[in-house]
């Protein structure tokens, strides 16, 4: 089937190839990002295959649909890019990869943590300068801490086990309250008793219209004074703004995030040779106790092969008209 990739890296054409080598779908690779402008692009093919910051709205499912597609196929798990109602009523398949190591995400989260309470990244940017000393990197212990995971999901409940082991308390927020988070000792409040009882919030709930700025100045303000903020799943979740205010007076002790409200403009690109006019983002690297790294959370070989592997068997399975097993929730 023929199926114009969008966002393509390097690696995104490697894998992809190799995936699809007893498939044998027409592959047709584009390096930008999806949007009205770039849709044309996609003329004759019957699939498209999207990324995390591709802007899949009615406007450029319309276009889409003009054009013959009949399926999209997003190399990922979270789905908030895709207007899932406009796609329904255009008669356009929306298939994602609900199943792909969440160890990657749970495991890059906790490497965040660690990098910001410890001030690791400062601690060797400060060594390879022949600079050895110790002021500023003090961190505290987490054995003992308190840890808040919002969306005790499949990568939440992962994150939660690993915090528990290094002897932390475990508290959870989840609209669906999940047994298997109980079992691993993590126990279930509202929100407000999170934010003020965690010294570590990570976050881990899609983005939807009733999780978007879940953390903002009301929660930031409910916060634990001084606490750790982990973000690895969308940029969407934090109002990031009131995230810098809460860094300036203090409130928020430390901030770790693999995701950004406004990423789309600036991830998987490099941008070094530019100026950045985003000012939000460059206030936030400049502070000492923020890390920002550019949605790599899910780049481990377990994870990139098996959302390959995934992508390409809803597309086989679709050009079969065999049901599709990781067609959205509608
Ligand atoms: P999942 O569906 O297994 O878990 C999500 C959890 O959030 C569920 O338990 C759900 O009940 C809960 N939830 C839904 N609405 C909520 C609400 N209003 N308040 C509190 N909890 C709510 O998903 P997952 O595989 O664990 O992935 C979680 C998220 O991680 C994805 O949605 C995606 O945005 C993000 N992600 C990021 C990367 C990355 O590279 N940074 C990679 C994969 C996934």
């Amino acid at each position: 089937m023929k199926t114009a990739v969008f966002s393509t890296r390097r690696y995104d054409q490697t894998l992809l190839q190799q995936a699809n080598c007893d498939a044998g779908h027409e592959l047709v690779f584009v390096q930008d990002r999806l949007t009205v402008e770039t849709a044309s692009l996609a003329g004759g093919c019957a699939a498209v295959c999207v990324f995390v910051n591709d802007a899949v709205d009615a406007a450029v499912l319309e276009r889409l649909a003009a054009q013959g597609t009949r399926i999209v196929a997003t190399r990922s798990t979270g789905f908030n890019h895709i207007d899932a109602a406009a796609a329904k009523s255009l008669g356009i398949a929306v298939v994602r990869v609900t199943d792909y190591s969440p160890h990657s995400v749970a495991e890059f989260a906790v490497g965040l943590l660690l990098a910001v309470n410890r001030k690791i990244v400062r601690a060797s940017i400060r060594t390879r300068d022949g600079n050895f000393e110790l002021d500023g990197l003090m961190g505290f212990d987490l054995h003992g801490k308190t840890v808040g995971v919002i969306g005790t999901g499949k990568i939440g409940t992962i994150f939660a086990r690993i915090m528990a082991g290094f002897g932390c308390t475990v508290l959870g927020h989840d609209a669906f309250e999940k047994p298997e988070f109980e079992q691993l000792g993590g126990r279930y409040v509202d929100l407000p008793t999170l934010m003020a009882r965690s010294d570590v919030v990570s976050l881990h709930c899609p983005l939807t219209p009733e999780t978007a700025h879940i953390v903002d100045a009301a929660s930031l303000a409910q916060l634990k004074r001084g606490a750790i903020l982990v973000n690895t799943s969308r940029g969407g979740l934090i109002d990031t703004e009131a995230a810098t205010e809460a860094l300036k007076t203090g409130q928020l002790g430390g901030l770790a995030i693999d995701v950004y409200e406004q990423e789309a403009s600036l991830f998987f690109q490099d941008l070094s040779s530019t100026v950045i006019t985003d000012d939000v983002i460059q206030r936030l690297v400049s502070f000492p106790n923020v890390i920002v790294t550019g949605h790599q959370a899910f780049f481990t070989v377990e994870a990139i092969g098996q959302i390959m592997a995934t992508t390409i068997a809803s597309l086989s399975a679709f050009e079969r008209g065999e049901p599709l097993v990781n067609r959205i929730p509608e």
